[in-house]
């Protein structure tokens, strides 16, 4: 199962909100979350 990098959270792929960076597919719990990430993606990237 993909876990949410901001929060930690585990969640059902089907159910989660995906975003590419760098060539790689993360996925994220909610909207919320993602725009975190998307705003410092290297602070939940590596
Ligand atoms: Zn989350």
């Amino acid at each position: 199962m993909p876990v949410d990098p901001v929060c930690g959270i585990e969640m059902d792929q089907e159910l989660a909100v995906s975003h590419e960076h760098n060539g790689k597919t993360y996925f994220f719990c909610c909207e919320g979350c993602k725009r975190i990430f998307v705003k410092k993606p290297g602070k939940y990237s590596k």
